[in-house]
């Protein structure tokens, strides 16, 4: 699924309630209870604070789940293309920081810009 195609599923979700999209600031709240969810489950799985017995068993991909409709929410109510938003945090990566990381001999089934080729 394209980013634009997740942002208008994300849209037409939210255009069945009069509530509407929240305000950004509710939104950015909203991704941080989320990014707080998914640390309590990595936290769980991988960290050393276990639950309680009687807590639930979470999901990880399910929390990373809920912080992509959050950020697609937060995107559709300002008006941002998450898909430029993306291609250009790509393009700083692969201009800004270029030789930060070492590179794997044998990929040339990448490109320079670490691109799949063909
Ligand atoms: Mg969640």
């Amino acid at each position: 699924m394209h980013l634009s195609e997740m942002q208008k599923e994300v849209d037409g979700y939210i255009a069945q309630f009069q509530e509407g999209y929240f305000q950004p600031m509710t939104l950015v709240v909203r991704l941080a209870e989320e990014l707080g969810e998914l640390a309590r489950e990595v936290n769980h799985h991988y960290g050393e604070k276990p639950k309680k017995p009687d807590e639930p068993e979470g999901d990880i991909a399910l929390e990373m789940g809920d912080i992509l409709f959050v950020v697609a929410c937060l995107a559709n109510r300002l008006g941002i293309d998450l898909e430029e938003a993306f291609a250009a945090t790509m393009n700083k990566f692969r201009t800004r920081d270029r030789n930060r990381w070492t590179p794997r001999a044998g990929r040339d089934d990448l490109d320079e810009g670490g691109r799949a080729n063909g």
